[in-house]
């Protein structure tokens, strides 16, 4: 296998490099990739630890003698330490691998169905994904909890005075992603974990959209659950994990029941494996946990200052042109946000700018962006959404540039 291409000094041509899909045309034209918040371009790297797998060692883990599950089970644990370290979580078996975000929160929601009672009270914000809406919502009604939502402003921004005014002795939990997959604002997640834990509530952070850009401190931000799908930061689909203390893990029941997770079993009484086992029943997605570790690799090697400093050029380039088209209004104007532009034109559906751009060859998203709550609270249908990655260009923006206002004289 290549070793990762060490990118000393940040280029992105040497950087486009790694990622095979960057040269394909779409409709005639080179593509423009800028739906990198649905889901990130995947580096050859990656794709050649999913290769030698399957080539090479594919096996069942952690219960074979034979050299292959044992070569499998090694690079599986391999990976788990990888994620432990890149998040800086205290232990291993803090970490709980899953199918991706969506799974990872359900998995917690479910655990909390046997501790939360009647009148208890869960604040979510309006800001947040489906994927951490639904599940609390489908756990209040199973509890009697009382969900109640953190509001947000024209910038799209969490309204931290009315946060504390929800926070209260029955507050027991408390979820918000770190930064909007909507509008890419970043929420002040180290203010919000410090109130609620002078409640006593637990805080469950979605890190899908931020993870890409970022790395957070599971440990330093003392956050109880951090969440986050590999697909978004250069990782294959069907992994991602769920960080918990282990004094909430060891406390929530199991989610789901089956081969893995146990200790003994026998009719009478199942006894449950320690954790991580506890909560990785069956047989998981070997390949995609290793391909995690490697897509982790790969973007530290860049760097993620680099990163972030890159994209903010990209984002501050892209507002400005943008901007520059009139009747072109962007959602989400916090001054902390990262490389996600949410906009309209005024009198034109965001699906058809996107159907147009697409002819032209660049991917953006046209919609709600599982997000439907903030399209509420701006009274809109949806929006075009640009999300930049590092290895996207300047000059790449100029085409969408040209391309919206293109679809706008074809659509006006
Ligand atoms: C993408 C995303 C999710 C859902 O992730 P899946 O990989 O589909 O489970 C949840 N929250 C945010 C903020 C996201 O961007």
């Amino acid at each position: 296998m290549k070793s990762i291409n060490q990118h000393t000094t940040f280029k992105v041509e040497e950087i486009r490099k790694d990622f095979p899909i960057l040269s394909r045309k779409v409709n005639g034209k080179p593509l423009v990739y800028f739906d990198n918040a649905a889901t990130s371009q995947t580096p050859q790297i990656v794709i050649d630890a999913i290769v030698n797998y399957y080539s090479n060692y594919n096996a069942n883990i952690h219960r074979g003698v034979h050299t292959l599950s044992q070569e499998a089970t090694d690079a599986y644990e391999q990976a788990r330490q990888k994620i432990q370290a890149h998040f800086n979580a205290k232990s291993s078996h803090e970490i709980i691998l899953t199918s991706g975000t969506t799974h990872a929160i359900n998995l917690v929601a479910n655990g909390f169905s046997s501790i939360l009672k009647q009148e208890d009270e869960v604040l979510v914000s309006a800001l947040e994904h489906h994927s951490n809406i639904v599940p609390w919502q489908m756990l209040c009604e199973q509890t009697g909890a009382i969900l109640k939502v953190i509001p947000m402003n024209q910038e799209g921004e969490l309204v931290i005075t009315e946060y504390d005014k929800l926070l209260s002795k029955n507050t027991k939990l408390v979820f918000v992603n770190h930064i909007s997959n909507a509008l890419g604002t970043i929420n002040p997640i180290e203010d919000i974990i410090n109130k609620a834990h002078k409640v006593g509530a637990a805080v469950l952070v979605d890190g899908a959209q931020a993870c890409p850009h970022i790395t957070p401190d599971v440990q330093a931000l003392d956050v109880d659950f951090y969440v986050a799908s590999a697909h978004k930061m250069c990782g294959p689909t069907g992994i991602g994990m769920l960080y918990g203390k282990s004094r909430w893990l060891n406390k929530l029941p199991p989610y789901q029941g089956g081969g893995e997770m146990i200790e003994e079993v026998t009719f009478k009484k199942t006894t449950y494996a320690d954790l991580p086992y506890k909560f990785e029943a069956g047989t998981p997605n070997i390949c995609g946990g290793i391909a995690f570790g490697v897509a982790i690799d790969y973007m530290n090697a860049i760097g993620f200052d680099a990163i972030a400093s890159y994209e903010n050029k990209l984002l501050n380039y892209a507002t400005k042109k943008l901007l520059e088209i009139e009747g072109l209004k962007i959602y989400g104007t916090s001054k902390n946000k990262t490389s996600v532009i949410s906009f309209n034109i005024e009198g034109i559906h965001p699906y058809d700018i996107g159907t147009i751009v697409d002819k032209l060859g660049i991917a953006v998203r046209t919609g709600h962006h599982c997000a439907q709550p903030i399209m509420d609270f701006y009274d809109i249908p949806g929006t075009v959404r640009a999300s930049f990655s590092f290895y996207n260009t300047k000059e790449e923006i100029d085409a969408l540039v040209e391309a919206v206002k293109k679809a706008k004289t074809m659509l006006s």
